[in-house]
């Protein structure tokens, strides 16, 4: 089958990855796929605000994301939506398997995550960029976490949609988040039908998808800790 684009269907689209792109940030990460840009930035472990939700026993997680106006072909309205909320907490839970928040009991640790340019697949960029963003910021994990969609175009299983594919009648959009080392999915969501068959034609795709997404983010950590070819050694 041919998409779209030219690409075969377990082609992912060009991909670029970047770790350390906001100053003030902790951590922080940018994630392009095809033209799907997501910048994300990560702030603590920090003291709790406001204090009555701090947790005794390990750090409490939160997230925001957000679509720029200038995101999307027509300007989409700023600030949160129905949308954006649940994609926060969808992003947050696809993350925190991998996290030791256990490390920093009674602190904070908050991710944003901006997409500034989206055509489809934005949730899982998100999540890509912020695990580069959360290991930049030093917090301790058990994995990196790497996401793709994968889904069913046309009854053909494939990986990466772009929106154009995402916008075929009966296409079904199926996001995946998976830690590499552990084998691992944190996030599997599907907005469609598809047979079983497909199902798991997809989701091998998408954990092909992942698995080279994984060796662009560690290639990304390399470039900002890699000083002529060594790796500088944690002095603390
Ligand atoms: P994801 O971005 O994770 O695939 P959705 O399935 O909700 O999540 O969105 C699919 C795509 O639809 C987005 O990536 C974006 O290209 C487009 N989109 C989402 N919300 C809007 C909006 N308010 N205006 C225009 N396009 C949008």
């Amino acid at each position: 089958m041919k998409r779209p684009d030219g690409r075969k269907p377990e082609d992912l689209r060009p991909m670029e990855a970047k770790v350390g792109v906001i100053e003030n940030a902790t951590g922080s990460a940018m994630f392009r796929i095809g033209n799907t840009i997501a910048i994300a930035g990560v702030y603590g472990p920090r003291e709790m605000h406001p204090k009555r939700l701090e947790d005794p026993e390990k750090s409490v997680i939160k997230c925001y994301y957000d679509m720029y106006s200038f995101s999307v072909p027509e300007r989409k309205r700023p600030g949160p939506d129905r949308r954006s909320i649940e994609l926060s907490m969808v992003i947050r839970n696809a993350l925190e398997p991998a996290i030791l928040t256990k490390e920093f009991p009674k602190s904070g640790i908050d991710i944003f995550v901006s997409i500034i340019q989206a055509d489809a697949g934005t949730r899982c960029a998100a999540i890509t960029a912020a695990s580069m963003a959360l290991a930049d910021a030093g917090i301790p994990m058990k994995d990196l976490v790497c996401a793709v969609a994968c889904g069913n175009v046309r009854d053909t299983a494939v990986a990466d949609l772009n929106k154009e594919e995402e916008d075929v009648e009966l296409t079904t959009d199926i996001p995946i988040a998976y830690m590499p080392r552990a084998k691992k999915i944190t996030l599997l969501q599907a907005d469609g039908d598809l047979t079983a068959e497909r199902f798991k034609e997809a989701l091998k795709l998408g954990i092909q998808g992942c698995e080279q997404i994984y060796e662009l983010q560690k290639k990304a950590l390399r470039e900002k800790y890699q000083v002529s070819g060594e790796m500088i050694e944690d002095k603390d």
